[in-house]
């Protein structure tokens, strides 16, 4: 189950912008925040819908999205792909780099990319809310690059 501050944070969230807090959007929360991967819309819906979970597709795109909205998760838009999401809950700051062929993604950690731009938003007088940083590269190693089994990509 989803831990009570993150379900206080998120009923706090729909309330200030007057969305409706339904049963609904907490099965819709708990699934979401345990994805361990990098999901999209889709997976979750069909995730929810085997283990028999009542939901709409629709709910799931909308519910996803106040869900970033409010900070619980990091919307990932990954060149070409499909809108990605991934918990922020328990998860430290992190960087993607991305195979262009077979679409894995490799996780990493770097605080001087914090520091360059903290301060490149010092020097010109704004307050860093947000950033991303991706890097597209290819598996060097053919072998282990999943680009001919991932003909209709599937990013994990
Ligand atoms: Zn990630
Ligand atoms: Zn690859």
């Amino acid at each position: 189950m989803v831990a009570d501050d993150i379900k206080k944070q998120f009923i706090g969230y729909l309330k200030k912008k007057a969305h409706r807090i339904t049963n609904e959007r907490f099965l819709i929360l708990d699934s979401a925040v345990n994805m361990n991967v990098h999901f999209d819309a889709d997976e979750l819906y069909l995730k929810m819908k085997n283990e028999y979970l009542n939901v709409s597709r629709a709910t799931v795109y909308k519910t996803l999205e106040l869900m970033s909205e409010c900070g619980i998760l990091t919307k990932h838009n990954f060149k070409g792909d499909r809108t990605r999401y991934e918990t922020r809950i328990g998860r430290k700051m992190h960087y993607h780099l991305i195979c262009t062929l077979c679409s894995k993604i490799f996780e990493f950690e770097n605080p001087a990319i914090q520091k360059i731009q903290d301060k490149l938003c010092r020097e010109n007088n704004l307050m860093n809310v947000d950033h991303t940083f991706q890097v597209f590269a290819r598996c060097e190693n053919e072998k282990e690059c999943k680009f001919k089994e991932a003909k209709n990509i599937s990013l994990r």
